[in-house]
This record gives C-alpha cells, structure tokens and sequence, in this order.
C-alpha cells in the first residue's frame, strides 16, 4: 500500500508524492515563546516527530523547518510587563522548549529560524503583495486584501458570504466568524513598548502569520512538500499563510497539510488561556518519566482527540515497561531450540507496523502488531523455540521498529544492587515459607524502591522501572 495521509487542503486521504523524488520539505509551526511549553503543544510536536520518523524510515530524507515565534501579541505583552526587552524575555523560554524537546526524545529538525532575525524577508511579501494589489496600507499598518484572493478560505472551508468588505483585525488570533482583512504590519503603537523595527514600511512589527509563510519560503522554496501543526492553526493562522505565500509568489505554497487534534482535559482544549494545563516539568516533578510522556502522546493516532489524565498516563508507563523488559529479556537470552516459526513472526511485525504507520500515521494498527509480535516471540522463547540467529532478526525488527517510536529507555545505573539482591531474595525465602504476607510488602518495598519485579521460568528477575 502506498503511503497515504489525510490532507486538510483536499479534506480526504491522498498517496503522499513529494515534488522531489526521495526528499521531503516539512514545515512545523513551532512554539510561541512567552512562557513554557506545555504537554498539548508536545503533542503536537510528538505527532511532527513521529511523521519525520516514519519518513525517514520510508527512505525520505527530510529537510524540516520549526519556526520560533518570538514576536506576537503575547511575547509583547510579556517583555513589557516585565520591562525587560523582547529578547531577554523570550531568550529563556527558547532554552527551555530546547532542553524539553531532547528531554521527550523529539528529532531536531533541521532549521530552527526566529521570528526577529526574518524582518527584511516579511517585508519583501508585503511589498509583493501590495505591488500585486493584495494589501494595502492605513496609517502605517499593511492589511491583507482578502476579497481580492478569490481562494481565501479553502483550507479551513469558510464560508465568504457574509463577509463585510474592509473589516479589519488587527489581533494575532481570532475566530472565523470574525474572518476580516488581517493585519501583516502593524505600525508601532504605545502597547508594543520597545518592540519594533524601522523598515521601509515605517516603524512597526510584523503579523504573527507572517513571519511563517517567510520563514518557510526562505528556508524551504515557494512550493514545497508539507505543513503541519495543531489543528487550532488551521485558520486563521494557516489560512493566512496560504493567502500572504500564494499572493505573494504566485504559486502554489504547500501540496500537504496535516493537523492534529487537541490534547484536551475535562473535554477542554489543554491551552494557557483556559488555565488547565501542565508543563512537561510539572508532570515530571511528580514522578513521571519523559519517555512515559513521550508514549501517551505517541499512542494515540494524531486525528484524534486525546483526553489527558494520570492514569492514562499510568497505563503509558505499563506499556513502556512491557516494551523495555521485552527488549532486555530477548537480549539477554541465549537461544534455544531448533526454531523455524520467529522469522516468519518478526517479517511480520516489520510489514504490519509499517502498513500502519503508512496509512496516516496510524499508530494504534501499528503498536497493535507490535504487542502481538511480543506475545509471539515471548511465546516461542517460553516454549525455548527461538534459535539465537532467530533472537537476532526480532532484534533487529525491534531497532529499526524503535528508530520510529524511540521507546528505548536506557538503564540508570542501580547505586544499591546488593541492598535489592537482599530484598529479592528475602521475598523468595518468604514465598517458599507461603508467608505471603511477608512476600508482599517486600514486593511493595521494592516497587517505592523503582524496582519492578518479574517472575520467569530461570527465577526472580527484577530491573529499575523505566
Ligand atoms: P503555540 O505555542 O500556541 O503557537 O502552539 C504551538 C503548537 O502547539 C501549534 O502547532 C498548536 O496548534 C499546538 N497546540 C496548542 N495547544 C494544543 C493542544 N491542546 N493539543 C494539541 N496541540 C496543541
Ligand atoms: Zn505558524
């Protein structure tokens, strides 16, 4: 089967044909740095690295572009509450989504531009657009033309009828019944403090939706592969780029584009203005593992809504450390048997998961064959019918399934092995005593402890938790 993903722009699932044979353009609406990260823009950016993953599985190489946005009405705003200027209020926020996005295992992507370092680029497609009779200006501020641009509104599917004629808006965000000419520069006002630059369009700043189409089309060409981001950015925010890139260059902007549903909570959209979020580091103050985080928003198949909570969190870490002890019981087993049936179970494996990333991304067909491929295996080693040429192939299915998901957790190192050796073998003693009462409150000990504990047919293994 071909690889296949839904694209907003036809509303439908289409073969995926880049422009260039084997490579792949991507651009990745990157964060808003006025405050930190939180786990519903991860899940975005979880959903961008599985599909940069599974492309470069696929063979593809990958030119990707994730944009700073470091110039809005929120970092504005911010820096001047603070009287602290743009850069050194952004500047902390930009270190932080850098440290959190190794910390969950994301791929860096290849161009990490930032908004206030692209000034002269966005002020060459306002003058293309207003040369092209798309913008016009009012008192120092450009605004896009939209009744000029007959295609406005083809992305997010609005409906231009009852739009008014020259209304204007002049706010980075705004709903769709709203849908008005759109601010592209805005003349430098008392609220924007500090924040401006002396351009041949006067002194101002840019519109967010901007700085993406110039970002994009500086590092990426005018026509290229795929956009994506949450779905929230669909209008006005991608509607815009379409509309500011498409007037200005003439061609087409982007062939794909792909966006994902909300991380919600108590059925909300997880977003700082609501108040119901957690950062990536609050989650892990209280004792959640990253790469825990990293599988919740993996697992689920990025249309779709995800509703957070802890004990789905809960049922991730499980998972996690199925995965793990998998990896690590296979690695650590010798071989036996005269095999015959692994191979065919692990060439298998390898084609299911594939056939499920193919299928827009979806990953609920794919870790599905995985967990069967576990069963089987476990199956075949348990019933010591799994050669140690057989072990190797699962192995290496297992590598090349990880260089998608990256689920592999290396071990910290155990400071107090004996102590646990001790505790391991007291819980045995008492089981063979059938005080079982003892055995469990050791067990219990143990796992406040992070160790986990597992019962095989060669005795006790335990291992820290992942
Ligand atoms: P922002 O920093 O608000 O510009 O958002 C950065 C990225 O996170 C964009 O792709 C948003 O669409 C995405 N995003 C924001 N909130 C959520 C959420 N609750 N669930 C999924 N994606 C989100
Ligand atoms: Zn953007």
């Amino acid at each position: 089967m071909a690889l296949q993903f839904f694209n907003t722009l036809a509303n439908k699932k289409e073969d995926f044909v880049p422009i260039k044979e084997g490579e792949v353009r991507l651009y990745t609406c990157g964060p808003t740095v006025y405050n930190h990260a939180h786990i519903g823009n991860f899940r975005a950016y979880i959903f961008e690295d599985l599909l940069r993953r599974h492309l470069k599985f696929k063979g593809y190489k990958v030119e990707q572009v994730m944009n700073l946005t470091d110039i809005d009405d929120k970092t504005i705003k911010g820096c001047k509450a603070q009287g602290v200027s743009l850069d050194e209020y952004t500047r902390p926020f930009k270190d932080a989504f850098f440290e959190d996005i190794d910390t969950l295992k994301i791929e860096r992507a290849e161009h990490y531009p930032e908004a206030t370092t692209h000034i002269p680029e966005m002020v060459e497609i306002i003058k293309k657009l207003v040369a092209n009779g798309l913008a016009y200006e009012i008192k120092g501020n450009y605004y896009f033309k939209i009744d000029a641009f007959p295609t406005y509104g083809k992305l997010a599917r609005i409906d231009l009828a009852g739009l008014k004629a020259g209304a204007r808006i002049a706010t980075d965000e705004y709903e769709k019944e709203s849908v008005s000419d759109f601010a592209l520069w805005k003349a430098w006002s008392e609220e924007d403090g500090t924040v401006f630059w002396e351009t041949e369009l006067g002194k101002g700043r840019p519109g967010w939706h901007l700085e993406c189409s110039a970002m994009s089309m500086k590092y990426l060409g005018q026509h290229f592969d795929m956009h994506t981001g949450g779905i929230d950015n669909k209008f006005p925010h991608h509607e815009n780029e379409i509309a500011q890139s498409e007037g200005a260059s003439g061609e087409k902007f982007v062939n794909y584009w792909m966006h994902c549903a909300h991380l919600i909570v108590e059925g909300k959209k997880m977003s700082k203005s609501v108040g119901n979020f957690f950062t990536l580091r609050e989650i892990l103050e209280k004792g959640y593992s990253a790469s825990a985080i990293r599988y919740l928003l993996l697992a689920t198949q990025y249309r779709m809504s995800l509703n957070f909570t802890f004990d789905g969190l809960d049922a991730a870490a499980k998972s996690l450390q199925r995965l793990n002890d998998f990896w690590r019981n296979l690695e650590e087993f010798a071989g036996a048997g005269e095999g015959g049936e692994a191979n065919a179970v692990s060439e298998k494996a390898a084609r299911e998961f594939e056939k499920g990333l193919d299928d827009d991304l979806n990953i609920s067909y794919a870790l599905a064959a995985v967990f069967d491929f576990i069963r089987e295996i476990n199956r075949l080693r348990s019933e010591n019918n799994l050669t140690a040429d057989e072990r190797d192939t699962a192995l290496d299915v297992l590598k090349r399934i990880n260089s998608v998901l990256d689920f592999k957790v290396e071990e910290a190192a155990v400071e107090n092995e004996s102590e646990i050796e001790d505790l391991v073998q007291k819980r045995a003693d008492a089981k063979k005593n059938r005080d079982f009462a003892t055995a469990d409150s050791i067990r219990d000990q143990l796992t406040a402890m992070g160790i986990v504990l597992e019962d095989t047919p060669q005795g006790v293994k335990w291992r820290k938790k992942v």
